[in-house]
């Protein structure tokens, strides 16, 4: 059943403020995470982030959650660590936060991250020391983001702005102007501003799925991305038994979740022996604090073998020596140009958006939920498939409106899927 009318656009941009976050609060609880009566839900934050967590609070006890509970970071404590701390910190996680984090997901909650703390708040930091805490945490978190990517429990991550993104992203603007601004902008994207978010976003995944659909059908070998200008022509194997991902889907606990809002991406795993060329990245890429420009990369046998950045090369370099597995692909994703993050025309800094205004490839670990049968599988059978494994996940985009994307079959043969950016 579709009716143009619970799809009708209100007047959303009339709203007081406070009524479109409490919109987009419910998009959060009833879209994103489909919350269920009896679960818990634990939500991370900074303190910039209390009035959008105290309504998303609200309507998840309305929802029926047992127990909502939210961890918050903070900006300023997060840098006096790179100010003040011994050496010895930066090797060093709260693994018991970590495990407990683990333990709530393996009891049934419901997981929601908040994402847009200022995207350069490290930027002045000794990036040796970010990329150590950044091992160490990711190293504590590993169980709790193995349930993540094996997409075990419910989860969602949506944008909040912040005075420091929204200067970022706006910096003519004065900063209130430019909080609205992105506000405004994260509304229109997540689709809080239809009359009937549920519905809208039911359309949209439905949309999405139908693209997936056909991408699964057709079994490609590779993709290859060759821009027009020639600064990309990369082909990009896939997995063996890769399955295309794209919206909602259901969750290991049996609920249907939409795990990014917003979200236009089709998705799949890339053969991480199997990725051959050179790549140009098309917008600059906001990792863990610092900001990483005009990215360029040549594989070969799916390793990165050069890589070069005008700003945040040692970052770059740093990335992908984590581990054996970060200079290889984990992700592939196709997303138009025209999509409506694309078309909004604003650079985000920020790769839940950035990622779905343009088609792009993750470096690192692989999601098992894009290999059929995946979640059943041990980390062996699925490594001979072709799906990498790394403590990072780190995407970056590659598309413009200049790119253009053919399907390989195994016998060589081609066929146009994108041209100039566009489905064909
Ligand atoms: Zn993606
Ligand atoms: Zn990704």
């Amino acid at each position: 059943m579709s009716s143009a009318a619970t799809l009708a656009p209100i007047d959303f941009a009339a709203l007081p403020f406070e009524e479109k976050l409490d919109r987009f609060a419910r998009v959060a609880v009833h879209v994103g995470l489909n919350l269920q009566p009896g679960q818990e839900l634990v939500i991370s934050a900074t303190t910039e982030m209390v009035p959008l967590v105290r309504r998303i609070t609200e309507h998840a006890y309305k929802a029926g959650a047992l127990l909502v509970t939210t961890l918050y970071s903070d900006d300023e404590t997060a840098l006096a660590r790179y100010r003040f701390a011994a050496d010895a910190s930066f090797d060093h996680a709260p693994q018991w936060l970590a495990d407990g984090i683990a333990a709530a997901f393996r009891n049934g909650a419901a997981r929601l991250a908040l994402t847009g703390a200022n995207p350069a708040l490290l930027a002045g930091q000794d990036s040796s020391k970010v990329s150590r805490a950044n091992i160490a945490a990711s190293k504590a978190n590993k169980p709790a983001m193995e349930l993540i990517t094996r997409h075990a429990i419910n989860w969602s991550i949506l944008a909040n702005a912040t005075p420091a993104w929204a200067k970022l992203v706006f910096p003519e603007l004065a900063v209130d102007e430019a909080v609205e601004k992105l506000w405004d902008a994260i509304f229109v994207a997540s689709r809080a501003t239809s009359e009937d978010p549920v519905a809208a976003w039911k359309q949209h995944g439905r949309n999405l799925h139908d693209r997936v659909a056909f991408l699964n059908e057709k079994r490609f070998h590779s993709l290859r991305f060759h821009s027009a200008d020639g600064s990309t022509d990369l082909t990009v194997g896939l997995a063996e038994d890769h399955l295309w991902c794209g919206g909602g889907g259901p969750s290991g606990n049996g609920v249907f979740c939409n795990p990014n809002i917003p979200t236009e991406e089709c998705f799949t795993t890339p053969h991480k022996d199997r990725v051959d060329g050179h790549v140009t990245a098309s917008k600059p890429l906001s990792h863990q604090g610092t900001l990483i420009e005009n990215i360029r990369c040549r594989f070969e046998a799916g390793k990165i073998v050069e890589a070069t950045a005008t700003a945040g090369a040692d970052v770059l370099n740093r990335l992908i020596s984590t581990d054996e597995g970060a200079r290889s692909l984990g992700e592939v994703a196709l997303v138009p140009a025209s999509s409506p993050i694309a078309a909004s025309g604003i650079l985000f800094w920020n790769t839940l958006f950035d990622e779905n205004a343009a088609s792009h490839i993750a470096l690192g670990q692989a999601y098992e939920t894009c290999i059929l049968d995946g979640d059943k599988q041990n980390p062996e059978t699925l490594a001979a498939k072709g799906a990498n494994t790394s403590l990072i996940h780190v995407d970056w985009m590659i598309g413009s409106a200049a790119m253009n994307v053919d399907g390989v079959a195994a016998d060589g043969s081609s066929q146009p899927l994108m041209r100039s950016g566009e489905w064909v």
